[in-house]
């Protein structure tokens, strides 16, 4: 297992969480506390506590009115120790450094915890993407790549989607950056389209690892599909593909939202019928008449079995965590849950399926595409979803195993897991 020496609570303060809960901060304290239960040694606490390159880019684009607009633009490489870097491109006003710097940790954590040889990144741009037209979002992406065009490349930095970002930003980013090399270089980004390289099943594949760990802990907690139901929390890609497969496995989806507003149905919501809805409404659930609505917050406290926050960070706080009333919670997004509400789930007897591990088929087929990239051949999407079921359960089973070994949350063993991984890893490679 890991490199342990001395125990860090010697030397080190623990965390200090702030009354603003700051994503930064709240994967800190997880990472403080797993480093403490395993005994990591105060290198390479500090080593892997600092992400090891942050970029910050300023892109002058000019928009359709004819005047340049600057936009702030961040690329984090938080750690390349298990290999290149891996992690998506987020477009939204609400995109900080803080922000950018957690989830690029959360990448490394997530690529240590399902095994695949990637370090962790994560990028943003402070931008409102849907009041953007299309040529603009396209000179933005170019600029943007046109700035890393040294950071990023198939042996160092892989992007992929995140929020805001989906295979057309891709397409854009890979066309830049091959201009930029003189040949097309398909491996330098994942997510892309499928005729231009993207691996079948990519799309589906966080939303369907989602499903995945919901089944595998409903079996541990003995919940019966049949008589199960589900609220989902973000109507996007991941919420909307594991609503879809969730529903698909008999689970009864009484609840769904996205930034328009949250519906509910006591006798389950048709799926299907929501995402043609969606489809057919600027993408948006604004207007759906198949089920009553509600606020995000009845959504998030309805007396559901299964809870999938698939939207953003720090939905589930201290401020609501106590009137939870799922008895599982299978995290879709990047740190739904905060530091602070932990201990109030963990107290209340609800399990978490953890973000690093609940989210991580998106990551997974995107190695796989990356892979398939590599070798110039093409996967059947029955061998990708076979792959990916088969790691997810694998991964899930690993962690389930740390979580008892250790008498914790399976957050916490989910980050034993990884920091143990990164840690003899590190060890492995030495340094100066
Ligand atoms: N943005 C996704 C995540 O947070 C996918 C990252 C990737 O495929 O590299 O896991």
């Amino acid at each position: 297992m890991a490199t342990t020496t001395t125990g860090i609570s010697s030397y080190i303060e623990p965390a200090p969480i702030k009354d603003k809960e700051n994503p930064f901060e709240s994967m800190m304290s997880r990472f403080h506390d797993a480093a403490q239960l395993i005994g990591l040694d105060e290198e390479t606490y500090e080593v892997l506590k600092t992400p090891t390159k942050q970029v910050i880019v300023s892109l002058p684009v000019t928009m359709d009115n004819g005047k340049k607009k600057v936009f702030e633009g961040y690329r984090v490489i938080h750690s390349n120790i298990l290999g290149p870097a891996k992690g998506g491109i987020r477009y939204d006003l609400g995109v900080t450094l803080d922000e950018v710097k957690a989830l690029a940790a959360w990448m490394t954590w997530k690529c240590a915890v399902v095994d695949i040889p990637y370090g962790g990144g994560k990028g943003g741009i402070i931008c409102d993407p849907r009041s953007m037209s299309v040529g603009e979002l396209e000179r933005l992406t170019r600029a943007y790549t046109s700035a890393l065009v040294d950071v990023f490349g198939p042996d160092q930095d892989i992007p992929a989607p995140d929020m805001g970002t989906g295979p057309r930003e891709m397409a854009w980013l890979m066309d830049e950056y091959s201009r930029s090399q003189g040949r097309t270089v398909h491996a330098v980004v994942t997510g892309k389209p499928l005729v231009m390289g993207g691996s079948l099943g990519r799309t589906e594949a966080t939303g369907r690892g989602v499903m995945v760990s919901t089944l595998a802990a409903m079996a541990k907690l003995r919940l019966n599909p049949g008589r199960a139901t589900c609220a989902v929390q973000g109507f996007g890609n991941v919420g909307s593909h594991a609503a879809a497969l969730i529903e698909d496995r008999g689970i009864k989806i009484c609840g769904i939202s996205d930034h328009t507003g949250a519906y509910w149905n006591d006798k389950g919501i048709d799926i299907t019928k929501a995402i043609g809805y969606r489809n057919g409404n600027g993408g948006v659930l604004e207007g759906f008449k198949e089920a009553d609505r509600i606020t995000n917050e009845e959504l998030l406290e309805s007396p559901v079995d299964i809870l999938i926050p698939a939207a953003k960070e720090d939905v589930i706080t201290q401020a609501n965590a106590h009137k939870i009333q799922a008895k599982l919670i299978v995290e879709g997004a990047n740190g739904p849950t905060s530091a602070k509400a932990d201990s109030i789930i963990y107290e209340k007897g609800i399990s978490v399926v953890p973000d690093i591990l609940a989210n991580a088929g998106g990551v997974t087929v995107s190695y796989f595409e990356w892979v398939q990239n590599r070798l110039g051949y093409k996967w059947t999407v029955d061998r990708v979803n076979r792959r990916l079921d088969r790691i997810m359960q694998d991964s899930f089973e690993r962690v389930y195993k740390a979580a008892k070994d250790y008498n914790v949350s399976m957050r916490l063993a989910a980050y034993i897991v990884s920091i143990s991984k990164v840690a003899e890893t590190l060890k492995y490679r030495g340094g100066y």
